[in-house]
């Protein structure tokens, strides 16, 4: 393992946050808190920083699970299976979840909400780390133990929700209350599902190749495909949004596809070029090299399905089997139609026309980060 040399939190700071290279995922917190060591916290700006410097043990590990620090490469592709081009893929499809409360709320086909509902239902997690809209503009993460915050959860929400700070608190939280929770359910361990973007899901593994908390207690990951993520007030500033007089309070939906989507209640969609949303994107996801959230169990995207569907890369084994259950148990449905239910050779073709297009946008996301990051190392 490639160790750096006491490399601390001062290390982290100069050479990835300094550099505006953090995408805020939390990580590094969250191993802080959750081992109950306290040296650091999110600050306001959604950033972290120390909270109280003396308690720093210089153990490093803050610096090594960062996903911004690519060390741990090697060990991480080992551990979860990845090849190339865009990592483990056991099948992909086009799906979407059966329940038409779930449909309603979701961004694409409610896959994710769907897959999480029946993990949550048949006892495989007792919750799942998901990001819920606290109001216009606002998210946070929480962990939803039951179907109605599940569903409140549900559909995308386009800037960085610092996933990985909460674990860590939660964690610490139950962890305070261990000794009740024993009293009730002798055997209970605590099992969540996370949700995440490429950023978040690579912290979680790092976490778990140095076996570390709190990644013990993450038992499932369902990763999103994200090209960038932004803020949705600093898109009042583009010239598109004076152009043609759009008030973001007027959006109902916002997705990404090949193009940025935004679904306005009077019934218009705008498709707004992912070019000129990129002008806004966090400096940190123009240096970010994963599209298809490749140590995902099950990845998920609008990429390549039609509207009211979803993009679903099944990864893992452990992907494989909860997806198959999740359709045999009337949660979730594969879309029959092009290619699907239709033969073989149909089926192939469908699967490679997909592939092909996840294989397009990932390359597209490495080349772009690889020139951003060659450009700061000039
Ligand atoms: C920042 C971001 C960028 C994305 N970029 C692309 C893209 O370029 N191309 C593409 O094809 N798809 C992209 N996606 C994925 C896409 O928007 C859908 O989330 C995905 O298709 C799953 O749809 P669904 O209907 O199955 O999910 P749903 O059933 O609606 O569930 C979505 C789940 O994701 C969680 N979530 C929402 N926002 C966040 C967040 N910021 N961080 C962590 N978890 C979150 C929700 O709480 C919910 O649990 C992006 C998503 C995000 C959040
Ligand atoms: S104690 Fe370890 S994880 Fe916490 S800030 Fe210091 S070096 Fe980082
Ligand atoms: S672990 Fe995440 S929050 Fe911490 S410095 Fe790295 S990118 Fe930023
Ligand atoms: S583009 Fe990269 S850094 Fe930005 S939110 Fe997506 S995965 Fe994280």
């Amino acid at each position: 393992m490639k160790l750096k040399e006491k490399a601390s939190f001062d290390n982290l700071l100069k050479e990835v946050v300094e550099r505006k290279l953090c995408n805020r995922c939390g990580g590094c917190v969250s191993f802080c808190s959750a081992d109950r060591i306290g040296a650091l916290e999110m600050g306001k700006d959604g950033f972290p920083r120390y909270a109280n410097r003396e308690k720093c043990l210089e153990c490093g590990i803050c610096y090594l699970v960062c996903p911004q620090t690519h060390n741990l490469r090697e060990e991480v592709r080992e551990k979860f299976g990845w090849s190339e081009p865009v990592g483990l893929c056991q099948d992909v499809l086009s799906a979407r979840a059966t329940d038409p409360e779930v449909q309603k709320a979701a961004t694409d086909g409610g896959v994710v909400t769907g897959l999480l509902l029946f993990m949550l239902e048949s006892g495989l997690i007792d919750g799942a780390v998901v990001s819920e809209q606290t109001g216009f503009f606002d998210r946070r993460a929480v962990v939803a133990t039951s179907r109605e915050a599940l569903l409140s959860a549900a559909g995308s929400h386009w800037a960085e929700t610092s996933h990985l700070e909460h674990v860590g608190s939660e964690y610490s939280t139950y962890v305070s209350i261990i000794p009740t929770i024993r009293e009730l359910a002798p055997k209970s361990v605590i099992k969540l599902a996370v949700v995440g973007t490429p950023c978040q899901i690579e912290a979680i593994r790092k976490m778990q190749v140095l076996r570390i908390l709190p990644a013990d207690v993450v038992t499932f990951a369902v990763g999103l495909f994200c090209m960038q993520s932004f803020a949705l007030n600093e898109l009042m500033e583009k010239e598109f949004a004076r152009k043609h007089q759009m008030d973001m309070r007027d959006v109902a939906k916002v997705n990404i596809k090949d193009d940025f989507v935004l679904k306005m209640k009077s019934g218009i969609t705008m498709h707004i070029p992912l070019d000129e949303v990129e002008t806004i994107a966090r400096p940190a996801c123009l240096a970010c090299v994963d599209f298809a959230n490749v140590y995902a169990d099950i990845a998920a995207g609008g990429l390549g399905s039609p509207d009211g569907y979803t993009t679903t890369l099944i990864r893992t084994i452990g992907g494989k089997r909860v997806f198959t259950e999740a359709v045999r148990r009337g949660y979730i449905e594969e879309r029959r139609g092009e290619g699907r239910g239709k033969g073989r050779e149909a089926e192939r073709a469908e699967r490679a026309r997909i592939l092909g297009l996840i294989e397009a946008a990932s390359e597209k996301k490495r080349a772009r980060g690889e020139k951003r990051l060659s450009q700061l190392k000039a």
